[in-house]
């Protein structure tokens, strides 16, 4: 079989290593637009249960990718300048995003898989350019701005939406200890860092506001440096003189785009990751996420004794069910956050930090009391009395 992935991002490199090391007679070729020592953003979250089905998919590359992420222990949430701290319960933490890549590229290199860096694919056409034209499976893991599902937007039943709520991706030197969010009120505004260090090095800074916050203060017609000055300003307590780092990014500032399709696959086009749905990032987990279809699809492909299109059916239909529990988790995450200032303007610390922690309706009281039975004494959730 010969299969082109578009886009090295973890999605298409983690299929492409998990496809090539069990068929090593198949073509699998990648095609990357950037460099191989490039990527946009600093570093991301790999935590949870799921990093379960990695080990089990591939222990190599799980084993490097463990030794690359920089352990959280403990997370901290302030609202209303009142700090709560609980001790993590999942394993995990944070890796540099072109750490992970490099681990995966490498992984996927020593296989056989074959990697086109700085080839940028901007219709289906250009797979002649790279001698990919006759592949039996194209698949697009070439993000949210996916050009595999733009060119077939109607036979995937494409939808798209974007969020009020407006964010930036920065890092900084500062090496933070705990994970953290930090909502604070400012001139009558909300907003809130999300901020975790993913090195001995540095830290990923996300900050966020609502669309009331964006349009009061007027940030639309500030420069991005400006911005970034505000949030530095906004964050000091927390930044303590370091500042924020906006990487090579013209627009720092975006709202999050909401991308679902209706079909996953196309005659023998396919979609993984976030080219097929968009996690918000505040479920931290759209790298897993888009690693867990790349998993079904390789074993859907893997089992299909060489029919390509049988293989992309199995793969939609077996793995459907699962995604869809987590895209789930990731929309009522982001529908908290865009009414984070009533949230914020409402609630105790306490409540607060209750009302997020059971926002995606994944954990519920007694899982609560499990993992952070202190926050349960002192909200008086404890049980015994119910
Ligand atoms: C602010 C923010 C914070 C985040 N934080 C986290 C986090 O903490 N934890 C987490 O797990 N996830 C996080 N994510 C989400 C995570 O980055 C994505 O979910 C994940 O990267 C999706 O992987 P992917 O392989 O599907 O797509 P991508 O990572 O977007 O990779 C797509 C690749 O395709 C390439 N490409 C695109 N178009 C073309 C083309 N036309 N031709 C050739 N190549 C192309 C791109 O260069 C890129 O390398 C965050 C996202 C944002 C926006």
């Amino acid at each position: 079989m010969k299969v082109a992935i578009v886009g090295g991002g973890p999605s298409g490199l983690y299929l492409a290593l998990l496809l090539k090391r069990s068929e090593p007679r198949w073509d699998v070729e990648v095609i990357e637009q950037n460099p191989e020592d490039a990527t946009f953003g600093f570093g991301v979250v790999l935590a949870d249960t799921g990093l379960q089905q990695l080990r089990e998919a591939d222990a190599g590359s799980y084993q490097a990718l463990c030794e690359a992420t920089k352990q959280h222990q403990h997370q901290i949430i302030v609202q209303a300048e009142t700090p709560i701290g609980f001790r993590l319960p999942v394993k995990g933490g944070a890796i540099p995003r072109l750490t992970l890549l490099q681990i995966l590229e490498q992984h996927a290199e020593q296989v056989g898989v074959v990697v086109h860096y700085r080839e940028r694919i901007d219709s289906v056409e250009d797979l002649a350019r790279v001698g990919l034209q006759d592949a039996d499976v194209v698949v697009g893991a070439d993000g949210i701005n996916s050009v595999i599902r733009r060119e077939f937007e109607q036979d995937f039943g494409t939808t798209s939406s974007t969020l009020g709520n407006h964010f930036a991706w920065y890092g900084t030197k500062k090496v933070f200890e705990s994970s953290a969010l930090v909502f604070r009120k400012y001139e009558d505004s909300h907003f809130v860092a999300h901020y975790y260090a993913y090195s001995d090095e540095m830290s990923t800074f996300v900050a966020e506001c609502d669309d009331a916050t964006w349009n009061r203060l007027k940030l639309g017609s500030l420069s991005e440096e400006q911005r970034q000055a505000l949030m530095e300003r906004i964050f000091a307590p927390e930044l303590e003189g370091a500042p924020l780092i906006s990487g090579n990014a013209r627009v720092v500032w975006r709202q999050f785009p909401v991308i679902r399709n209706a079909h996953w696959t196309h005659g023998r086009y396919v979609l993984v990751g976030d080219a097929l749905a968009s996690a918000h990032f505040s479920i931290g987990s759209g790298t897993r996420i888009a690693m867990n279809d790349s998993i079904a699809l390789a074993n859907a492909l893997l089992a299909s004794n060489g029919d390509a299109l049988a293989g992309l059916a199995a793969y939609e239909s077996t793995h459907r069910p699962s995604k869809q529990k987590l895209i789930s988790a990731s929309e009522r995450s982001y529908l908290w956050y865009e009414r984070m200032g009533q949230w914020m303007d409402n609630y105790s610390p306490e409540e607060f930090v209750y009302q997020f922690m059971t926002r995606t309706g994944r954990v519920n009281d007694e899982r609560l009391r499990e993992q952070y039975p202190e926050l349960m004494v002192r909200l008086g959730r404890t049980g015994s009395a119910q």
